[in-house]
């Protein structure tokens, strides 16, 4: 059983949403409302495998609340995908954005599928397929796209060139996370991660850490893993303990460079094996005395069953989902300081604005541009959240969705559709 198997996220978030919607005066209508995903499409994509085959691959589509703007969300490729995580995942996403205060709603994406076992011709022909089925509902006003778990900017210029043929013109805003070439936008490659490092940052002036001596852990080492570890010593001179992936991780204690290992990684398919490092499990490295863990993999990894071997001072969620709610309030009473995943993950989604906006007026920003607002609506974010934790003594999660439940309540009634 993989690790993303053992929960329903989407029950967790319809929990989490609860928690915080009784420090709000929210009647039961709303609740509910804010509970449920708007609209659903469940989709078959026919698919000529490179054998002659036909072979038919289950996709969806969730948008889960639009009341602030166009549905925004990633699409993912994987092979346990199931209908009940992409909920939760486009319901995350509507959160994320009202929190970091972009004019987003939010949605989500998935084909169950093993992306590893396709030549480039079939993942080609699935990624355009997708677009075939999910077209009415998408567009550069309705809902857009981006990269997510197995997803990169090679599968969204082929996505946003299928969707732009069928359209007849070129219509580069229907999707974010595209290569530069096809109207990405400077910085969105680290977005993911550098957003979590602004929120390391701040969290780590919050607490009193150094982060020039700081020791970190990261699970899950892809876009944003591998981008967390190599920001965290290049900006701040961190050490990268232990790293892992989803055939095992590496531990060394005088520090990895997390470039070597990424190189490693490409060449042999994984982290393990890396010259010089011991092995440890991703289980274990839970256990490992850090300044900084980060998840940077699938749902629900920190369950009530591994919590209390936690050892780090700071939890900075990469990842969507990987606590579960009960091992929340362990964490919070254990004082290990969680930065939660729609806050510490949301530099992916911020650049996606930006690379929407830039596409939308036909001129690109810098990378400094890019940069320096990321790092300001991050900073300003982390700060409103942790003023609001204080004041109500509760954990920074619980604190960022009374911050976003309040402002998706607000456009909702000032469109009428609640009281
Ligand atoms: P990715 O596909 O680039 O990398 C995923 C990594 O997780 C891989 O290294 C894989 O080996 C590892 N992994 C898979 N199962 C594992 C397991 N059971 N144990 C340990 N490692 C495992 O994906 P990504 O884009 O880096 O996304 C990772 C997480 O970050 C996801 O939860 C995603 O939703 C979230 N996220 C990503 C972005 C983004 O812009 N890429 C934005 C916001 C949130």
């Amino acid at each position: 059983m993989t690790l993303k198997n053992r929960l329903n996220p989407f029950k967790n978030i319809q929990e989490q949403i609860d928690k915080a919607a009784n420090f709000l005066s929210l009647t039961p209508g709303v609740r509910e409302f804010l509970k449920m995903p708007m609209r659903e499409l469940s989709v078959s994509i026919p698919v000529k495998m490179d054998d002659g085959k036909i072979k038919i691959f289950k996709g969806f589509r969730v948008q889960y609340n639009d009341a602030r703007g166009p549905c925004k969300g990633g699409v993912r490729f994987h092979p346990a995908e199931d209908i009940n995580t992409i909920r939760a995942l486009a319901s995350w996403m509507t959160w994320k954005c009202a929190l970091v205060d972009i004019p987003f709603g939010g949605a989500k994406g998935g084909i169950i599928c093993n992306p590893k076992e396709l030549s480039r011709n079939e993942l080609e022909k699935l990624s355009r397929g997708y677009i075939d089925r999910i077209y009415d509902l998408i567009g550069p006003e309705k809902d857009i796209p981006a990269p997510d778990v197995y997803t990169n900017s090679q599968v969204m210029a082929w996505m946003m060139d299928e969707y732009s043929k069928l359209r007849g013109y070129n219509c580069p805003g229907v999707i974010t996370g595209k290569p530069l070439s096809l109207g990405g936008s400077q910085g969105r490659h680290d977005a993911t991660a550098r957003g979590g490092v602004f929120a390391v940052r701040e969290a780590a002036k919050h607490l009193n850490i150094d982060l020039s001596s700081a020791t970190v852990a990261i699970q899950g080492y892809g876009n944003a893993g591998s981008w967390m570890a190599i920001l965290m010593r290049d900006l701040f001179g961190s050490k990268i303990i232990a790293i892992s992936d989803s055939k095992g991780g590496i531990y060394c204690e005088k520090g990895l460079d997390p470039r070597e290992v990424l190189k490693y990684k490409n060449q042999t398919g994984s982290v393990r094996g890396f010259p010089l490092a011991e092995s440890v499990s991703n289980e274990e490295l839970w256990e490992l005395k850090v300044d900084i863990i980060c998840p940077a993999a699938l749902e629900n990894c920190i369950t009530k069953e591994n919590v209390h071997k936690i050892n780090a001072r700071v939890i900075a969620e990469l990842a969507n989902g990987p606590t579960a709610p009960e091992a929340d309030e362990i964490l919070f009473n254990k004082n290990i300081f969680v930065i939660p995943d729609f806050l510490c993950n949301a530099g992916g989604v911020i650049v996606s604005y930006f690379e929407w906006v830039q596409n939308l007026y036909g001129y690109p920003w810098g990378e400094e541009t890019v940069y320096k607002r990321l790092d300001k609506k991050i900073s300003w974010t982390f700060q409103e959240v942790l003023a609001l934790s204080i004041k109500n003594k509760v954990d920074m999660r619980i604190a960022a969705y009374m911050i976003a439940l309040t402002r998706v309540v607000e456009a909702m009634k000032l469109r009428g559709w609640i009281n």
